[in-house]
Order: C-alpha cells, then structure tokens, then sequence
C-alpha cells in the first residue's frame, strides 16, 4: 500500500494493540484517518484538529452515524468532534486524551507554531502516548525529482539526527521507527518516513491538569456526532 495508507494503518495497529478510548489526530486534513479509527470498538470519543477549515469539512459527512448504526444500537457510545484551529493553541477540549497523532504535520508548521507545539502537545495536552511522523530527509536522493522537500508547503525536513534531537521532552520516553524501508545496497539512509512513538512516564500530572483546565477555548467547533 502507498505510505500514507501505511502511516494511517500504523495509528490504526496502535489503537488496536493499546485500546485507548479518547483519540485525536492534530492536522486531521480530510479526516480519512478519524475515519478508519471509527471503526475501532475500543475507541469513544474521536476528535480532529485543523487549521484548514475546508479541507476538513470536505467528506465529514463520512464521520457521521450509518444507518445501521440507527438499526443496531452497539453498546459503545462514540463522540466525534471536528475542531478548527492552530497546534499552536491550547484548548481544553484536548485533555484527556489517551493518545494524539500528528502525521505528517510538523513539517508544516512555521517557525513560531514549531516552537509553541512540543509545550502544547506534551506539557498541555499531555496524553499518554503521542505518534508523530514526518518525513526523513536523508531518504530524499532516493525520490525523484525531490530537490528542496518533498512538497512545497514544507517548511523544513529533519534527517534522523535532527528529528531525534528535537524529540526531547516532557516525561515521554521516545522510541524511534518509521515506514516505506530503501531499496537494498541504500539501507543506511533509514526509512522514507520518520516515526516516534511517544510514552508518559508519570500516569497524570495532576497538578497540571487542575492548574491547565481553566485554560479558554481557543477552536471553533465545527462538527460533533454521538453514535
Ligand atoms: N495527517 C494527514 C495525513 O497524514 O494525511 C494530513 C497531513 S497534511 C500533509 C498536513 C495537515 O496539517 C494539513 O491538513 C494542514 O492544514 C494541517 N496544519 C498545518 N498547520 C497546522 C496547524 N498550525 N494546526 C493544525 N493543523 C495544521
């Protein structure tokens, strides 16, 4: 399968290995990854975050309850809430969560959101297992016609050094992986996408949660369904 397909089933086996109950994917995009998650039974509350309000909203309507959701009542309830907003800003509606992916989002933040993302991911929202992807620059001679980055909305692309640096951090122990594995005799340049999987150390900061929860809302909530 194409990478982003893999990317996706990567969030997807996690979900299936840790059950978590309350998920959210930051830079949710057309929100095909909320999506395949729905269909997880463990999980009960799904949440997206975006800062392009159409991309989001563009097959949402994927999110919502099947007609045989009408039908059969499971047993689980499951929430699902689309918010509009900057990584950059921190909400309340983003506590609590069990885990948070960003895939292939960092790359696109500036300078200035880059800088503001590791307090508001790991020190705010602090859920216990963070995925971020992004991608490997060291694997770019391999890809052609890739000069600068792979896209030019990119504002940056890490090598392994870079990423692994910049992945420090806030009670998480970090473990490094990644997909789509180079072509034999160029093994040395990694994987074409860079992964770390993030784990809080501590079970809660409690002082922080009380502290932080009086924070104001900073996103515009679009889109909310309950099954
Ligand atoms: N995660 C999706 C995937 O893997 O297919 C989408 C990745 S797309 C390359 C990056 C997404 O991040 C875009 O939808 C973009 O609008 C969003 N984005 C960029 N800056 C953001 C920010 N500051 N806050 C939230 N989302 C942001």
């Amino acid at each position: 399968p194409p990478l982003y397909k893999q990317r996706y089933q990567f969030i997807k086996d996690l979900v299936i290995k840790y059950k978590p109950k309350k998920v959210a994917d930051l830079g949710c995009a057309d929100c095909t990854l909320l999506w395949m998650l729905k269909f997880c039974k463990c999980i009960e509350v799904l949440a997206g975050l975006d800062i392009r309000e159409n991309v989001m909203k563009e097959k949402m309507h994927r999110l919502s309850p099947l007609p045989a959701d009408y039908l059969q009542p499971s047993e689980r309830s499951l929430t699902v809430t689309l918010h509009h907003g900057s990584v950059a800003h921190k909400d309340p509606c983003m506590l609590g969560f069990d885990l948070v992916s960003c895939i292939e989002l960092i790359e696109h933040l500036e300078a200035a959101e880059l800088e503001k993302f590791p307090e508001v991911v790991f020190g705010f929202m602090a859920p216990a297992m963070v995925v971020i992807s992004t991608p490997n620059s060291e694997f770019n001679p391999l890809l052609p016609g890739v000069t600068l980055f792979r896209h030019s909305d990119h504002k940056f692309e890490w090598d392994r050094a870079q990423f692994q640096t910049a992945a420090t951090s806030y009670n998480y122990t970090v473990e490094f992986t990644g997909l789509g594995t180079p072509p034999p005799g160029t093994e040395d340049v990694g994987f074409c996408t860079q992964i770390g999987v993030f784990v809080r150390k501590y079970p809660k900061n409690g002082e922080t949660v009380n502290s932080e929860k009086h924070t104001e809302h900073a996103y515009k909530t679009h889109f909310s369904v309950y099954t």
